[in-house]
C-alpha cells in the first residue's frame, strides 16, 4: 500500500475531526455579556502613576443652542465628520487618579450615585473598585469646578463621603461663586439647579474643605492653574514628575471634535463665553507648543491625547493602548 504524505494527513484530519465534532457540538453556545467591560487606563508620567477612570456617558437631543454662535446644522455636520449620529450628542465623563507612590489623589469625581435610572452615569465607584483602587485609599480629591458632573461623586447613594479618608480641595473662586446666596437669588430660575446641587453636596463641608488658588502644586506633582470662562473659578492642572509633563485639561473643551477643531465656538455651558475662548486659545497653545499629552474630562475614552494646532484650530489625536506602562 503506497500511502502519500498527502493522504496521511488528510486521513489524520479527518480523523480527529470525527473526534472533536461530537464535542463541539454537544458545547453550549457562549451566552454573550450584555454589558460593557469596566472602563480604566493606566499610564505614567514620570514616577507618577494615572488612571483614567470612565464614569459613564449621557445622551440626549442635540439642542438648537448646543453652540451658541453657530447653526444647529454646522455642528450636525461636525458630528457627521466624527461618525456621530445627527440631531444627537453624548457626552462622556472621565476623572483621574495620580498616585505618587506616597499620596493617591483623585481629580474629580463624576455624577455620583443621583444621576436618573437609565442613565450609564455614576460608573465612577464601579470603575475604580475594578482598577484596584478602593475609595478608602484615596487621601486627596481636587475638584476642577463645581458643576455637577465634576462634584457628584463626593457622595454615596446614602448621603455619605465616597471618599471618607480625603481631604477635598476645591478653587476658592469656584466656592466663592456657588456658595454665595446672592449670586444664587440673583440667577435666573433654569440656572438655579447647579446652586442647589453644590449646595446639597458641600452642606456640612464649609470647614473641612480646603480652597486653594491656581499657579500652586495641590497635590504631590499637580500644580492648579486658573483657567476661568466655563465657570469663574474653573480650574486645570499641570502633572509633572521629573522632566515629565503632561496637562489634565479639565473643561477647556467638551467633545475635542468639535471645540478643539473649532475652538471659537461657543458651547452652551461656558458660563462666560468669550472668556472660555480666550482661555481655551491659551491653554492649547501652550499643549501644541510642546506636543504635551492633555487628558480631557470629556475626551473620547481614554480620554487622552496629543495636541498639535490644525486647520483653524487644533487636532487632539487619541493615545494608543499600551499593554505596559
Ligand atoms: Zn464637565
Amino acid at each position: 500500500m503506497n500511502i502519500t504524505r498527502r493522504t496521511a494527513l488528510a486521513g489524520a484530519a479527518a480523523s480527529a475531526a470525527a473526534l472533536t465534532l461530537p464535542a463541539t457540538s454537544l458545547r453550549a453556545a457562549a451566552p454573550p455579556a450584555g454589558k460593557q467591560a469596566p472602563g480604566f487606563y493606566r499610564y505614567k508620567v514620570g514616577d507618577l502613576e494615572l488612571t483614567q477612570i470612565h464614569d459613564g456617558a449621557r445622551t440626549f437631543p442635540l439642542p438648537d443652542s448646543f453652540v451658541k454662535n453657530v447653526s444647529k446644522e454646522d455642528v450636525n455636520k461636525a458630528l457627521e465628520s466624527l461618525f456621530m449620529p445627527r440631531d444627537q450628542m453624548t457626552i462622556t465623563f472621565s476623572p483621574v487618579a495620580v498616585n505618587s507612590g506616597s499620596k493617591l489623589t483623585l481629580i474629580d469625581t463624576g455624577n455620583g450615585p443621583q444621576a436618573q435610572a437609565n442613565v450609564p452615569v455614576g460608573l465612577l465607584a464601579s470603575n475604580l473598585a475594578a482598577s484596584g483602587i478602593d475609595a478608602k485609599n484615596v487621601d486627596i480629591v481636587v475638584i476642577s469646578h463645581f458643576h455637577g458632573d465634576h462634584i457628584g461623586g463626593l457622595r454615596t447613594a446614602d448621603g455619605g463621603l465616597a471618599f471618607p479618608n480625603a481631604e477635598i480641595k476645591v478653587p476658592a473662586a469656584e466656592w466663592a461663586f456657588w456658595m454665595s446666596d446672592e449670586n444664587m437669588n440673583k440667577a435666573p430660575e433654569a440656572a438655579r439647579g447647579g446652586f442647589m446641587n453644590a449646595r446639597r453636596v458641600f452642606k456640612d463641608l464649609a470647614d473641612k474643605v480646603t480652597k486653594y488658588e491656581g499657579d500652586k502644586e495641590v497635590a504631590p506633582g499637580v500644580t492648579a492653574i486658573a483657567t476661568p470662562g466655563h465657570t469663574p473659578g474653573h480650574t486645570s492642572f499641570v502633572i509633572s514628575s521629573g522632566s515629565n509633563k503632561m496637562l489634565v485639561q479639565s473643561d477647556i473643551t467638551n467633545h475635542p471634535g468639535l471645540f478643539a477643531t473649532n475652538p471659537g465656538w461657543h458651547l452652551v455651558f461656558d458660563m462666560d463665553a468669550a472668556q472660555a475662548e480666550a482661555t481655551r486659545r491659551k491653554f492649547f497653545d501652550m499643549a501644541a507648543a510642546d506636543k504635551l499629552r492633555v487628558a480631557g474630562y470629556h475626551y473620547p475614552f481614554p480620554a487622552v491625547g496629543n495636541v498639535e494646532k490644525a486647520g483653524n484650530g487644533y487636532r487632539v489625536t487619541p493615545v494608543m493602548w499600551s499593554p505596559t506602562l
